[in-house]
């Protein structure tokens, strides 16, 4: 499962961030996960406590908010809603949507103490 790899990468975030600021431990994280991105939420979710059992984010809580998935129609000249990478344009049921949003995995936001 690549969603282990994905939080070990939060991870790693966190223990860098812990460099520049001083805490003892972090008690939520915020992900902002891309509706159109390879991470399911709930694999995430499923994984995030074991990858982080012995961590500085241990028994942390997980957040996950998803960003809905955004596309360029050529044809419609104008930004579109997509529910899938290669989706056609909801506008003009045309194929020629190239996808420009919906697709990150970030560090939204940590409570730290
Ligand atoms: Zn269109």
């Amino acid at each position: 499962m690549h969603e282990v790899s994905l939080i070990e990468n939060v991870i790693a975030i966190v223990e860098r961030e812990r460099t520049r600021q001083a805490f003892t431990r972090v008690t939520m994280i915020k992900l902002t996960v891309g509706a159109l991105g390879h991470a399911e939420p709930d694999a995430l979710r499923f994984c995030f406590h074991a990858v982080a059992a012995g961590t500085i984010a241990d028994s942390s809580r997980l957040e996950i908010e998803i960003v809905p998935g955004q596309g360029w129609c050529a044809d419609c000249r104008g930004t579109v809603p997509l529910d899938e990478r290669f989706g056609a344009c909801p506008v003009c049921q045309g194929g020629r949507v190239r996808m420009t949003g919906g697709d990150v995995l970030r560090v939204a936001e940590m409570e730290v103490e």
